[in-house]
């Protein structure tokens, strides 16, 4: 029986604040009575370099229009299967990281009261913080699987301990993921120094460089991924878009080249089916810098397949 989230057809399109709302979901301000919610994180003050991913939420929508309600690969029906809404975005202080990290981590802990999971819509990385702190006062601590073309393990940046290039530091001190169950996969480029991916590794990371996903299936990664984690163990999928090659995902804050092609990033989040996945985001999406709006459309399409991901999903 398919359930009142049922996305609509053709241009029937709910309208939530003059742009669309995500698959053209019904929108609500809390995640009661929800499985899943989508929330947008429209933060792009932890940025480095290209600021802009405040814009990705939107884009991300808009584009999604064109998201199907079944995948016909895996034959996935995630809105017969949850009930799904976008809950919108979190309100933020747009003058203060530093007031927004908290603001971010309240709006979580009150979605994630409801017994909701969370998938996230970014925003720069520095969301993934304030979000872990939250999912680990429900879950305890996580395996993580993060694909990024960066560690994002920096110590700090001009200075700053909590930026969208240090959070995965910051979450291995805290203790909200476990190393010895955490995988950086799609890390490459250029560095500040030539040890920077090895600060994680000697925690227990394990690290996949581009390099090693150049040219073949990550299918195999992913039975890795399975057995090292396990089917219980609580595991959150943090997704940042330069992951992907900027030929594929040119709209992103810090391209790098030589990344992973979409196929290997379907792969990714396929390969999580099965697994106790808890919650997701996908972040850096910075629209500007694509103005084929090709970026995120892909994101829109990630998160539909992290949608699928999620346990419980049928497949038909
Ligand atoms: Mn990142
Ligand atoms: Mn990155």
């Amino acid at each position: 029986m398919k359930n009142y989230n049922q996305p609509l057809s053709g241009n029937d399109m709910p309208r939530f604040g003059g742009i669309a709302s995500m698959f053209r979901l019904p929108v609500q301000q809390d995640a009661a009575g929800l499985d899943v919610a989508l929330v947008g994180v429209p933060l792009d003050i932890g940025t480095s370099n290209r600021t802009g991913s405040r814009y990705g939420p939107r884009e991300i929508r808009s584009e999604s229009v064109l998201v199907r309600p079944y995948g016909m690969a895996t034959r996935a029906a995630p809105f017969d299967s949850f009930q799904v809404a976008d809950t919108g975005d979190v309100a933020l202080n747009a003058y203060s990281l530093e007031k927004s990290i908290p603001l971010i981590e309240q709006h979580f802990d009150n979605l994630l009261a409801t017994g909701a999971k969370t998938i996230a819509m970014g925003g720069d990385h520095t969301i993934a913080l304030p979000i872990l702190r939250a999912q680990h006062k429900v879950h305890g601590k996580m395996a993580l699987v993060h694909v990024d073309a960066h560690a994002d393990t920096n110590d700090s940046m001009f200075g700053e301990s909590i930026t969208h290039g240090t959070i995965f530091r910051r979450a291995i001190e805290e203790e909200l993921v476990d190393p010895r169950h955490m995988f950086q996969i799609g890390l490459r480029a250029t560095g500040y120094s030539a040890g920077d991916f090895d600060w994680a590794r000697e925690r227990g990371v394990r690290v996949v460089p581009a390099e090693e996903c150049w040219y073949q299936s990550l299918a195999p990664l992913m039975t890795e991924v399975r057995e090292v984690i396990g089917p219980d163990m609580p595991v959150y999928l943090s997704f940042d878009i330069d992951g992907l090659d900027p030929s594929v995902a040119p709209g992103t804050g810090t391209p790098e080249p030589g990344g992973l092609v979409t196929s290997q990033g379907l792969e990714i989040i396929r390969g999580m089916y099965g697994m106790n996945l808890i919650g997701c985001d996908l972040v850096e999406v910075s629209p500007s810098y694509d103005s084929s709006g090709n970026t995120a459309l892909l994101a829109a399409n990630l998160i539909f397949e992290m949608l699928c991901s999620l346990p419980g999903c049928l497949r038909r």
